[in-house]
């Protein structure tokens, strides 16, 4: 198990000001943030991102909404990263999440859902070089 896992506060979180009760959140669960940046995906980039998705009838619509304003990539930091992370934020679907996770507190809908957590440490290393540099990682 690795100890790191990338994340991203989506573009609907970061639009109504839930950037830094979020950021606690997650400090207060023993992450530590080992890169941080505010940024914002062209629909390129978005699509990219989450080329895996492309054969899926949300596709377009969720690269419309990952490009639609900006985002808070991190790289955190803990033992067992990845497994934690996503039970930290919580199911895809809000209505599914359990309490106090963070897309049960901060989502809108299965795709404006707030955040993003990689998946496998495999992923965790590819979106953490898809976002950061050497030169960014602390
Ligand atoms: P993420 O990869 O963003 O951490 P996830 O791993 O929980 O989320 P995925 O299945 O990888 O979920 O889906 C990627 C993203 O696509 C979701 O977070 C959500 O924004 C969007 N999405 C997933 N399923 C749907 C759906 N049925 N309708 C609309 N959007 C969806
Ligand atoms: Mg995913």
């Amino acid at each position: 198990m690795g100890r790191f896992t990338f994340t991203m506060i989506k573009p609907d979180a970061f639009a109504k000001g839930h950037t830094g009760a979020i950021l606690s959140r997650i400090q207060e669960a023993g992450f530590r943030i080992a890169a941080l940046k505010l940024t914002r995906l062209s629909p390129e980039k978005a699509a990219a991102f989450y080329a895996v998705h492309r054969e899926r009838p949300f596709y377009e619509s969720l690269v419309q909404f990952m490009s639609s304003g900006p985002v808070v990539a991190a790289i955190l930091e803990k033992d067992n990263a990845v497994e934690d992370f996503r039970k930290l934020i919580g199911a895809t679907d809000p209505a599914k999440a359990e309490a106090n996770t963070i897309r049960k507190l901060y989502a809108e809908s299965v795709e404006r859902n707030a955040i993003h957590g990689s998946d496998s440490d495999e992923n965790a290393r590819i979106e953490c070089d898809f976002f950061f540099s050497a030169l960014e990682r602390f």
